[in-house]
This record gives C-alpha cells, sequence and structure tokens, in this order.
C-alpha cells in the first residue's frame, strides 16, 4: 500500500481548487533525455530541483535509468546545481541518500507553529531517524509537494535566489508542477517513466490526475 502516495492526495484535496490553477508547466518534454547542460544554459537554469520515481527511474528504482547516462554527470559536474525533492516515505528517502550520493535531498516537516528544514547529502543529516521518530510521534507532519515552502528550501540550499534561474523535473502535474508554480519557478512536466512499475493505485490517480489537468488545468481550458 503506497501510504506515501496517499497522504499526498490527503494533503491536497482541500486545496485542489486553487491547485488546478497552477498545473501548467513551462517546458513539456517526453523524457529528462533533452535536459542537459545545454538545455539549461540555453535557459539561463543555474538550479535543478528534480523529482525521483518516475520521472529519473522507475518506480522505486535502485539508480537513475542506464537510458539517461547524461544526468549523473551532470550532477556531478554540471555547472548547474541539483537537488532531489521527493514525496516517499522515510525508509525510501534513506534509499535515496545512498543511490544519490552526490545530491542533497531535501525535506521539511510541519510542526505546531514552525516548519523543520532538513537536509541529507552522504553521511550527512541535519536529523538522525530518532529526532525524526520523535518529530512525527509528536505531532509533526511530513511536508509534501505540492508545496512552495519546499522548493523555497531548495532555493536556499542551493543558493539561488532567482526563481527564473530554478527548475523543477518531474512527471506529476499536481506534486511537480503544481510546487513550482506556486513558488513561482520554472518547471519540466515529463512522462512518467516505465508507468508500467508503479503499483495499480498510483496508475489510478496518475490517470485522474492528467484528467484534472485536462479538465481543468490546461491553458484555455478544456
Ligand atoms: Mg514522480
Amino acid at each position: 500500500m503506497p501510504l506515501d502516495h496517499f497522504a499526498t492526495l490527503r494533503q491536497s484535496i482541500p486545496r485542489m481548487r486553487h491547485l488546478v490553477s497552477q498545473l501548467e508547466p513551462t517546458y513539456r518534454l517526453e523524457t529528462v533525455a533533452e535536459i542537459n547542460e545545454a538545455f539549461l544554459e540555453q535557459n539561463g537554469i543555474r538550479a535543478v530541483l528534480w523529482d525521483v520515481d518516475g520521472t529519473l527511474m522507475p518506480y522505486h528504482g535502485k539508480d537513475v535509468d542506464p537510458v539517461f547516462p547524461h544526468v549523473r554527470a551532470m550532477f556531478r559536474d554540471g555547472p548547474a546545481r541539483h537537488a532531489i525533492l521527493s514525496n516517499c516515505d522515510e525508509a525510501r528517502f534513506d534509499e535515496l541518500g545512498h543511490i544519490f550520493p552526490e545530491v542533497p535531498l531535501l525535506r521539511a516537516y510541519s510542526v505546531p507553529r514552525e516548519t523543520v528544514f532538513r537536509f541529507r547529502l552522504r553521511e550527512i543529516d541535519t536529523h538522525t531517524p530518532e529526532d525524526i521518530e520523535h518529530l512525527l510521534a509528536t505531532g509533526g507532519k511530513q511536508i509534501r509537494k505540492p508545496s512552495s515552502e519546499l522548493i523555497r528550501h531548495g532555493m536556499d540550499v542551493l543558493k539561488e535566489t532567482d526563481p527564473e534561474a530554478v527548475l523543477m523535473v518531474g512527471d506529476q502535474y499536481l506534486t511537480d508542477i503544481a510546487s513550482a508554480n506556486l513558488a513561482g519557478v520554472r518547471s519540466v512536466k515529463v512522462e512518467t517513466f516505465r508507468p508500467d512499475t508503479f503499483p495499480r493505485t498510483l496508475r489510478v490517480s496518475q490517470l485522474l490526475e492528467s484528467l484534472v489537468y485536462r479538465l481543468f488545468g490546461a491553458k484555455g481550458g478544456g
């Protein structure tokens, strides 16, 4: 049961009326194959925030898919700075920390009266598993995309103040693209990579999301 996805939906439903106006991506590409250094340079992008599952790899994959060999090189050597924003659960977050030792993983939690930001890079983590367990047990909640706060956290970490120079890359309108638009940064919508690998419940919700986009979100309506 993909609890992380269910929680995302539950968080989004009360805001749906506002979110449907935030679904138009800046760019639409079939895959991340076209997001290379030339693309980033041409578009003046200096900081990139990446979704993982369905964007860089199949659902809960163990590495960037081999069909996108340039991505890791870009993470390592590219002139732009990169970070990962995933709505995954805590176990997958830890796994992604091992998969991406070269890129910061970001997330945030709301606790009464404040937001706690978390940053992980290799073994460096601002919070221990015990910290997070305590935080969640005492009423804290993971902040999930769509969230402008997460994008601004990414901009802070990547030291980029100009929203025009920031790009969110993802396969979901309601999480990735809406986050970018809420924060006023640019976005790329890619087709979900290997949709066959996603659990059936997620595939149904992905279909619903595309339907919401076509019915209410697409420019010019209808
Ligand atoms: Mg995704």
